[in-house]
C-alpha cells in the first residue's frame, strides 16, 4: 500500500487558501508559528480536535492551546481580567499563551480544554498563520506538531518526518525564528503563574506582571512540559556537560568545542532558534551514543532553553 504523503503548501494565496479549506473540511494542517510549527485543527470541532490527539498520540488529559487571529476575537471565548489585558497589549501577537477563564457559549471542543473550565490562547505573530487563521475565521487548536513527547518540529521537514504519514498538508514557513514554545502564564487575582517558561523571557514579562509565581506542586500537571520526560531525542542526553576530550556527540554554547553550536557567540535567542534543529540532527547521527551538552546560562531564553534540555534529558519511563 502507497504510504500517505501530505500535501506540501506555500506561503502564498493558493497555499493560505488551501490550509483554511482543510481546516474547515475538518483536515489536519501542521502550520508554521513563530514558536515551533503547529499541528492545526477547527477547534470547534470534536473530531476533527480528536484527530489531534490521535495524530500525535497525546494523552486526552493534556489540553490543546487555541490560536485566534486577533484579541478582539478573546472576548467572545474567555475572560481577560487583568493584568491578561496589559500583557495581551503588551505581547500579543507572538510567543505568550495564557490561561483564561471560559465563558459560557464558547463553543469550543471540550477536548480542546479537556474538561477544565479554562482555555489556553494565543494570538500569533508569524504572519503565514496569521493569514491562514484570518481567511479561516474561527478558533484554530494548534499543539506542536510532533508526535507526543519527542522534539518539536522547527522546519517542514521535522514536520514530516514525525507526523507525514498522519496529516493531510503542511505550509512551508520557513524555520521557525524563535524556536521554543510560548511562554504560558495563568493570571489570577493572586497573581499570574508561570506554567512554562518560554519564548518571552520572565525578566521581560514581570515588568508587568511583577514576580511570577511559580507551581511547584508535586505530581501535579498543569503545563505541557510538566511532564517530565518530553522533548525527547532516541540517544540519551547528558547536561552541563565539560566537551573537551567528549567522544559524544558534543553540543557547544560559545566559544569552544562541539560537534554541534547552539550559539558560537554565546546568544540565547540565536541558541533557542537552534535548539530543536540541533538535537534533531545530533539524534539523527547519534546511532547509540550519547549527546553531551554544555552548560547554558540560566537567564533570559536560557531558562527556556534549560527547561527543554531537561526533559530532554530525563529518564523516559514517564513518556
Ligand atoms: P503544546 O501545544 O504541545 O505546546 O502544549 C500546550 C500546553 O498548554 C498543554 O500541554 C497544556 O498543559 C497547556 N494548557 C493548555 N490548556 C491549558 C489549561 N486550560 N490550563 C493549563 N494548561 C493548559
Ligand atoms: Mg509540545
Amino acid at each position: 500500500m502507497p504510504v500517505h504523503t501530505p500535501e506540501i503548501l506555500m506561503q502564498n494565496q493558493v497555499g493560505i487558501t488551501r490550509a483554511a479549506r482543510i481546516l474547515a473540511n475538518g483536515g489536519l494542517v501542521a502550520l508554521p508559528t513563530e514558536t515551533v510549527y503547529g499541528l492545526a485543527a477547527d477547534a470547534r470541532s470534536d473530531t476533527a480536535c480528536a484527530r489531534i490527539f490521535a495524530a500525535k498520540g497525546r494523552p486526552r488529559f493534556n489540553p490543546l492551546i487555541v490560536h485566534l487571529s486577533s484579541v478582539d476575537q478573546v472576548a467572545d471565548i474567555a475572560e481577560l481580567p487583568d493584568p491578561a489585558r496589559a500583557l495581551a497589549a503588551a505581547f500579543w501577537p507572538g510567543p505568550l499563551t495564557m490561561v483564561l477563564p471560559l465563558k459560557p457559549g464558547h463553543g469550543l471542543s471540550a477536548m480542546v480544554s479537556a474538561g477544565l473550565d479554562t482555555v489556553a490562547i494565543r494570538v500569533p505573530a508569524h504572519p503565514a498563520m496569521r493569514a491562514v487563521l484570518q481567511a479561516f475565521g474561527g478558533p484554530v487548536a494548534a499543539p506542536s506538531a510532533n508526535p507526543s513527547g519527542k522534539i518539536s518540529a522547527t522546519t517542514v521537514n521535522h514536520v514530516v518526518t514525525g507526523l507525514g504519514d498522519r496529516i493531510d498538508a503542511v505550509l512551508d514557513g520557513g524555520p521557525c525564528t524563535v524556536g521554543v514554545e510560548s511562554t504560558i502564564l495563568a493570571p489570577g487575582p493572586h497573581g499570574t503563574r508561570l506554567l512554562r517558561e518560554g519564548g518571552i523571557a520572565r525578566e521581560d514579562l514581570e515588568v508587568i506582571t511583577g514576580p511570577l509565581l511559580t507551581d511547584t506542586t508535586p505530581g501535579k500537571i498543569s503545563a505541557p512540559g510538566q511532564l517530565s520526560s518530553h522533548y525527547a531525542p532516541q540517544a540519551p542526553v547528558f547536561l552541563n556537560m565539560d566537551l573537551t576530550d567528549s567522544a559524544a556527540i558534543t553540543v557547544g554554547f560559545g566559544p569552544g568545542p562541539g560537534r554541534f553550536n547552539l550559539s558560537a557567540t554565546a546568544d540565547l535567542t540565536e541558541a533557542a532558534a537552534n535548539l530543536f534543529g540541533i538535537l534533531h540532527a545530533a539524534d539523527a547521527i547519534a546511532a547509540g551514543q550519547p549527546i553531551h551538552i554544555a552548560p547554558i546560562p540560566e537567564t533570559g531564553l536560557g531558562r527556556a532553553i534549560n527547561d527543554r534540555l531537561r526533559r530532554a534529558a530525563a529518564p523516559r519511563d514517564q513518556a
